[in-house]
């Protein structure tokens, strides 16, 4: 078992889960695009949290806000001033480094509680020229921001949205009124963010654009027993309440929030390090059924059997509830069953499904194939 980081980035760009982003014309740096495999992977994934905390849990309800944000929202969040990291600049290759990697712990604490900001203990080198010549270090705000052009004149600033949830505080008061929710109850969303990372050392999934799915969970200040990620209490409703001039507050209470958060790209590739094995000479991804990005694929032995395998696949397409692929018979993607068309397949019509962990075998009959496999789907 192989299973460290650099091995799954490149595997997973080997099989085109990952591709470079914009690679014809040179790429940018450390931005990748998912291949069909990568997709129905990150769909599976986004379908179950959304059916776990959305559609069957009778407090929640969706929303989907958008990404580009009015600064006041962002003003209000503390995110303009406060949503920043230090960086300084390599005075000799002239690129930009966050402090904080340039200093151990407890050096830069000692830095953040410094009242002038200018001193600071010996820093590391310059990850990329190895100098250590650096510009006094200067605070940089996370938030992307865009124009939107919409008079000549004057200026038509918006930001990027840095998380997904102040779509949903500022939200709150229409979706609750429109919903009749009493509390406690929860809006969930799932969608793109941007955070402009001064750098992107640590691997695939630190990207200046991911997804994140959010559940921010509203009660009465008493009622919190909900295991959480983050107690975000009533701050996000207050000041948007503040900065509006709205009352967002529910039979006069402003509801204390609990945010249950993840990283989409993130949660992946723990999923897919978790999922890889290598098994003699064979490598498997044992991804759990419903996340596999096919859960069936169709493969002919041979070139003669294509005609008839292809349109069996053709078939089964419109009858079957779950995700299948021609002619890829890939342990290595994932891929939890394998039809198999052999030459027994047209007169017998019957064919061998195979087992993608256990390699066990069945025969089955088409008629029935249909039935079969969306029963096991469901199954599971
Ligand atoms: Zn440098």
């Amino acid at each position: 078992m192989n299973k460290n980081k650099v091995d799954i980035a490149n595997y997973l760009k080997h099989y085109g889960f990952l591709l470079p982003n914009a690679a014809i014309y040179g790429g940018l740096a450390k931005s990748w695009d998912l291949g069909p495999y990568g997709t129905e992977l990150k769909r599976n994934l986004k379908k179950l949290w959304w059916k776990y905390f959305i559609t069957t849990s009778p407090y929640n309800v969706g929303c989907d806000s958008l990404l580009i944000t009015h600064p006041r929202i962002l003003e209000a969040s503390g995110h303009q001033k406060n949503f920043h990291d230090w960086l300084v600049e390599c005075n000799n290759c002239r690129k930009r480094q966050r402090l904080d990697h340039l200093l151990d712990t407890e050096g830069f604490y000692s830095f953040l509680s410094q009242e002038n900001k200018n001193s600071f203990s010996v820093l590391k080198e310059c990850p990329d020229c190895h100098q250590k010549n650096f510009s006094p270090p200067r605070q940089f705000n996370l938030l992307l921001s865009t124009n939107l052009e919409i008079t000549a004149e004057k200026e038509n600033f918006v930001y990027l949205r840095p998380e997904t949830c102040q779509g949903i505080f500022v939200n709150f008061s229409a979706i609750q009124k429109s919903t009749h929710k009493k509390l406690p109850f929860g809006i969930g969303q799932i969608g793109k963010s941007f955070r402009n990372e001064i750098t992107l050392h640590h691997g695939i999934f630190r990207t200046r654009e991911f997804e994140q799915m959010e559940l921010e969970f509203f009660s009465l200040p008493n009622e919190r027993e909900l295991c959480s990620n983050s107690q975000r209490g009533n701050y996000d409703l207050l000041q948007h309440s503040k900065y509006s001039q709205k009352d967002l507050s529910v039979g006069g209470i402003i509801p204390e929030v609990v945010e249950v958060s993840f990283g989409v790209e993130r949660l992946m590739l723990a999923i897919l390090e978790d999922s890889y094995s290598q098994e003699a000479t064979r490598e498997i991804l044992k991804l759990h059924p419903l996340l596999a990005p096919y859960f069936v694929a169709i493969i002919p032995l041979s070139q003669q059997l294509e005609e008839f395998a292809y349109q069996l696949y053709c078939n089964l397409l419109n009858q079957v509830q779950f995700n299948l692929i021609y002619g890829q018979a890939n342990n290595a993607v994932g891929t939890y069953y394998c039809v198999t068309v052999d030459f027994q397949s047209q007169p017998e019509q019957k064919i061998t499904l195979r087992h993608r962990n256990s390699r066990e075998q069945t025969r089955v009959s088409i008629a029935s194939l249909a039935e079969y496999l969306n029963q096991e789907y469901l199954n599971y």
